[in-house]
């Protein structure tokens, strides 16, 4: 008897379910023995836009389970040319010696930057690509705000399944990816250059108000004094705002990325913060606003 096409579509949907099932599992397994190259894999598939891809990625991350040590994420942010990749590649090798897993997202929903971009992304931050220990991931081009936000948000969840404990957010553009970015981040640090007006660094007064640190980057050769001065007249700055609701006092510090100088120091600003508002409360209260603005978002997106 010949098969007729009905048998024909059950048979092809069949094999479809156990090729997606199979891989899902393989991918779950990779990813919980901490595979960089299936966390790569998997973040491909969160940015996919075909129905196959979208479904297993969605089936991967249903099935992920609650990681043993959430991750600290920190937002960075900063002008072009005010050295984040410089920061992120020094700060970043500093937390791999220190024993820590740590992954790199990048945003930039206004890019046109393609899939090549990761190897851009990779030689710009030379060193820190190299390490076993650390996943570097430019954001994927070409989607809106909130496709971006939703991409980062599944990114985040997928980095921590594969036992990354430390995830910096990198914002790429300036504008509205900031206020994206701490909606999703335990802190936020924002680079200054000393000299160069806020009008001039393109920063707007709510992103110095969302930061939890300013570092003044570059501050090496001649331009150590005006880093420092730069330093002081911030830190009057914020002591004019309101106080945040974390009861944080938002620090200020100088840094030269490129000498690797000072950079230590935020990460102790960082462990302090951490230290501070997990006593009072502040660090867990925010994850959960964050979780469930996140989760509204989704459902919306969805409808
Ligand atoms: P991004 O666009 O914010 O990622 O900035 P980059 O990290 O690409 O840095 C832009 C330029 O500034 C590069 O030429 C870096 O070498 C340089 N740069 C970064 N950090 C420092 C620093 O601390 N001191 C000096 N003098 N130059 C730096």
């Amino acid at each position: 008897m010949k098969p007729d096409q009905s048998h024909i579509d059950r048979w092809l949907l069949a094999r479809k379910q156990q090729r997606s099932n199979r891989t899902h599992a393989l991918l779950l397994k990779g990813l919980l023995e901490g595979s960089v190259s299936t966390l790569s894999q998997a973040i491909t598939l969160i940015e996919s836009n075909t129905k196959e891809d979208i479904q297993i990625a969605q089936q991967l991350l249903s099935s992920l389970p609650e990681p043993k040590q959430t991750a600290k994420r920190i937002g960075i942010t900063g002008v072009p040319g005010v050295g984040k990749s410089t920061f992120i590649e020094q700060f970043g090798m500093q937390l791999i010696k220190a024993g820590h897993k740590v992954a790199v997202l990048a945003i930039d929903p206004s890019s046109s930057r393609t899939g090549g971009s990761i190897l851009g992304d990779k030689t710009r931050m030379e060193q820190l690509s190299m390490q076993p220990n650390a996943f570097i991931r430019p954001t994927a081009a070409g989607h809106t705000l909130g496709g971006v936000a939703q991409y980062t948000r599944q990114a985040i969840a997928l980095c921590e399944a594969a036992g990354f404990d430390i995830i910096l957010i990198e914002t790429v553009g300036v504008g509205q990816s900031e206020t994206l970015v701490h909606g999703m981040v335990d802190f936020f640090v924002l680079l200054m250059l000393a000299g160069a007006g806020d009008e001039l660094q393109g920063i707007k007064r709510g992103i110095i108000e969302m930061a939890d640190a300013i570092a003044i980057n570059k501050a090496d050769g001649e331009n150590i004094k005006r880093a420092k001065i730069a330093k002081v007249e911030y830190d009057r700055t914020l002591h004019l705002y309101p106080e945040k609701s974390s009861s944080w006092q938002p620090k200020t510090a100088v840094c030269s990325a490129l000498n690797n100088e000072g950079i230590d120091a935020i990460w102790e600003i960082i462990q302090e913060y951490i230290q501070v508002t997990k006593k009072n409360g502040f660090f867990n209260k925010k994850r959960n606003e964050q979780n469930k603005f996140w989760l509204i978002q989704t459902i919306e997106n969805q409808i």
